[in-house]
């Protein structure tokens, strides 16, 4: 049976997904806390950097993957309100618990629009039609899958001809003065910081090294482009601590 990385640890396709799925339902109540006390805030500089990239289509549909509590849809649904100019977005998650948070957050943030749906499924193997979306976003989702490239073929399939690809996710730092830096905040402070804010040092712990086990940005390039998508490019932010890529069916 063909196994995938929880971690450092190497389980089995299922079992990941289940012990991911049990990562977020721990976290999610203090999952968007947890995200400014770990990246000092910067983590909103980087998703202001792919929601820029996002286009503005008219009566486009949007899937946001992995969208957990919506950081990403919101601020999609706010640029295309700005542009007076409609859509169609779904927050697609598998962890119920962080799609409640979404939920939660809409309704707070007044941001509970008709034209947002909240969608529980599984990026490698969803219920989407083929064909179905003008533009595809994931941030910090897709390493968390337990089968990547079945995650990057279903995003391929989903989005209509020509559709845009934009996902954000975490590198490990390669170079040679920040890296010992890099690995002392990561496996030092990070698990730390989960442990006293969520009580779960653990999932923590899973983070950074799930950071460790992403390919590097060429190897994920290409096989985004071994699954059909053309013109992939990807952008280093913040020195490379994270990488936007963009692609198109
Ligand atoms: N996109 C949000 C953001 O940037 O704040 C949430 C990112 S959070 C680090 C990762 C999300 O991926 C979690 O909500 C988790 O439930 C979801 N996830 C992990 N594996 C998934 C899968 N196979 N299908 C759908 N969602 C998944």
């Amino acid at each position: 049976m063909s196994k995938s990385s929880f971690g450092f640890k190497q389980v089995t396709k299922e079992i990941k997904t289940n012990l991911v799925d049990q990562v977020f339902a721990s976290v999610a109540s203090k999952y968007d806390l947890m995200n400014d006390v770990m990246s000092m805030g910067i983590h909103r500089l980087w998703k202001d950097q792919m929601v820029k990239q996002v286009p503005v289509i008219s009566d486009a549909k949007i899937l946001d993957m992995a969208g957990g509590t919506g950081d990403i849809a919101f601020r999609i649904l706010k640029k295309y309100q700005a542009a007076n100019t409609n859509l169609e977005l779904t927050i697609a998650d598998y962890n119920q618990e962080m799609l409640d948070e979404g939920k939660n957050r809409a309704i707070d943030e007044n941001l509970f629009a008709e034209q947002l749906n909240f969608s529980k499924q599984n990026g490698e193997k969803t219920s989407f039609k083929a064909n179905n979306f003008d533009i595809y976003t994931i941030a910090y989702g897709i390493r968390n899958f337990a089968d990547l490239n079945k995650g990057v073929k279903e995003a391929y399939r989903v989005l209509k001809k020509s559709g845009k690809f934009l996902c954000l996710e975490f590198n490990q730092v390669e170079h040679q003065f920040l890296k010992p830096l890099y690995d002392f905040y990561s496996f030092q402070i990070i698990p730390r910081a989960g442990e006293l804010i969520t009580g779960d040092r653990e999932s923590y712990q899973y983070f950074v090294e799930s950071i460790r086990m992403f390919p590097d940005s060429d190897s994920f390039k290409q096989m985004l482009e071994a699954a059909g998508f053309k013109n992939v490019a990807y952008q280093k932010l913040t020195g490379g601590l994270t990488t936007l890529y963009l692609a198109e069916k």
